[in-house]
């Protein structure tokens, strides 16, 4: 039940009443007393002290878990934004940590700097990207987090928190994959590369070719990304390299095209898998390779438009093809309403606690079903065999995992909690999810 406007946060603005916040996708919904947008640290700490619990930091909204759902108070740190301070002998920026991907390049690139890698969209918050330990693919290359120098946050009894690598490392390990539970972070330092160009192939291989050669497909270039098409015997390869040439390329909706033709097919062809098989892989096979030159961030960054629900999980790298093969007999048995590409990718491992990359080189296996559908059967089957080759979720994706799973799958699991508990000794940012999630008591 919604009561009638607050304004108990007296000194800064704007001072919201109820509202209601949704997700990217849609699929969260939450009715929260007020989603009030500090200024200041101070501002902040005032907020976290005194507005209705349970607090939650938004960034874009771009998670398909409930990570920012309450019935509190949302946290938009919006205003926490652009560049603070940059070094450019060492080649670190310092920036809000509110501040979205795409507004980053732009800062980076007028300083002659770049993230060393992407994923596949600019629209997140860089703390948000963070908190969920968002990654791009490169099997020397780690996540966004791995950039992390120093983070700022405004813990839960509203104090302020500067942990530097230089002194703290061990605590930008335990906090920098944070899922909003350590308070809200400020501003970060990350480090970053001097500025690049990209050249991007994209070839079709055959399913078993790509299999078989899984590990050396991965390994042979800076950055692979493979896209394994149901019913189609084929897999588009993206492989990204460096390179001295110049090239003006940017991203264009051709991808979103091929999912509206693959949605087509599906609709009409379900019961006809043998008709659907023989269509999309007589055109895939005709496709011809691509190859094209661009500044970093425009060669990492795609156009993604039509919504969707997602599932990723982050398993050990050699578990990576074996899991494959059961997914795609998976979905050309059991779900053939499925049209969406699986995604796979690579991550290097790195040793922050809570992140799924912690202790291993990891492949990664996304799979998407249209919004608006039914997911709920195909992601319990699909995830039943990540789990059982020792995946771990992503935590900005659709799972199902508790407490009790997680900490069998993150060896400093504990140790974060502990963190948690001395940064929030309250429970003021544990919402109901992340109470269930992380096994907290409220
Ligand atoms: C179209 C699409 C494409 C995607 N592509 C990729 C991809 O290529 N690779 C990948 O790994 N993931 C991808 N994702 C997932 C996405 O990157 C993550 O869910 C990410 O967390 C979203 O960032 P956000 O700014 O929207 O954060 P939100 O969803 O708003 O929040 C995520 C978490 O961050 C916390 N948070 C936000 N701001 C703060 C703050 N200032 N202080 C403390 N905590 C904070 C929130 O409380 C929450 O726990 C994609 C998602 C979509 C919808």
């Amino acid at each position: 039940m919604l009561r009638g406007p607050k304004r108990l946060l007296t000194d800064f603005q704007p001072i919201e009443g109820p509202q209601v916040w949704r997700n990217w996708a849609g699929t969260v919904e939450s009715k929260v007393e007020q989603i009030p947008r500090p200024l200041t640290e101070e501002q902040l700490g005032n907020a976290v002290l005194n507005a209705p619990a349970p607090l939650r930091p938004v960034g874009s909204g771009h998670s398909f878990t409930p990570l920012v759902a309450t019935t509190g108070t949302i946290l938009d740190l919006s205003a926490f934004s652009g560049l603070i301070d940059h070094n450019e002998a060492e080649c670190t920026a310092t920036i809000g940590a509110g501040t979205k991907l795409c507004d980053l390049t732009r800062m980076l690139a007028g300083l002659g700097q770049a993230l060393p890698n992407m994923g596949d969209i600019d629209q997140q918050s860089v703390a948000g990207a963070l908190a969920t330990a968002t990654h791009g693919s490169g099997l020397t290359l780690g996540a966004y987090h791995t950039q992390l120098r120093a983070i700022h946050f405004v813990d839960g009894c509203g104090k302020k928190r500067v942990f530097e690598a230089s002194r703290d490392q061990e605590m930008i390990n335990a906090t920098g994959v944070g899922l909003g539970i350590f308070g809200a972070v400020t501003a970060v330092t990350m480090q970053n590369v001097p500025s690049y160009n990209l050249r991007r192939k994209r070839t079709m291989l055959p399913i078993t070719a790509t299999l078989d050669s899984f590990e050396s497909l991965m390994s042979r270039h800076r950055s692979t990304e493979i896209f394994i098409v149901p019913f189609a015997r084929h897999a588009l390869v993206q492989m990204l390299d460096k390179t001295d040439n110049l090239g003006d390329y940017s991203a264009t909706a051709e991808d979103e095209a091929g999912i509206a033709t693959l949605k087509t097919l599906r609709n009409y062809l379900k019961s006809f898998p043998t008709i659907r098989r023989m269509l999309i892989s007589h055109a895939m096979a005709k496709l011809s390779d691509e190859e094209h030159v661009g500044e970093w961030m425009k060669i990492y960054v795609t156009d993604r438009q039509s919504k969707f629900n997602e599932t990723e999980y982050h398993l050990p790298f050699e578990e990576g093809a074996l899991a494959l093969t059961e997914i795609i007999k998976l979905i050309e048995t059991r779900f053939r309403q499925i049209y969406f590409p699986i995604e796979v990718r690579t991550v290097k491992r790195d040793d922050f606690w809570l992140s799924p990359f912690y202790g291993r080189d990891t492949c990664s296996i996304a799979v998407h079903h249209g919004a608006g559908e039914d997911y709920s059967a195909f992601f319990r089957a699909a995830e039943a065999i990540f789990r059982r080759r020792g995946g771990r979720p992503h935590w900005g994706k659709l799972h199902t995992m508790t407490a009790a799973d997680l900490a069998a799958v993150y060896p400093r699991f504990n140790d974060a909690m502990e963190v948690r508990r001395e940064m929030d000794p309250e429970g003021r940012f544990v919402s109901p999810y992340l109470s269930k999630l992380l096994g907290i008591a409220l």
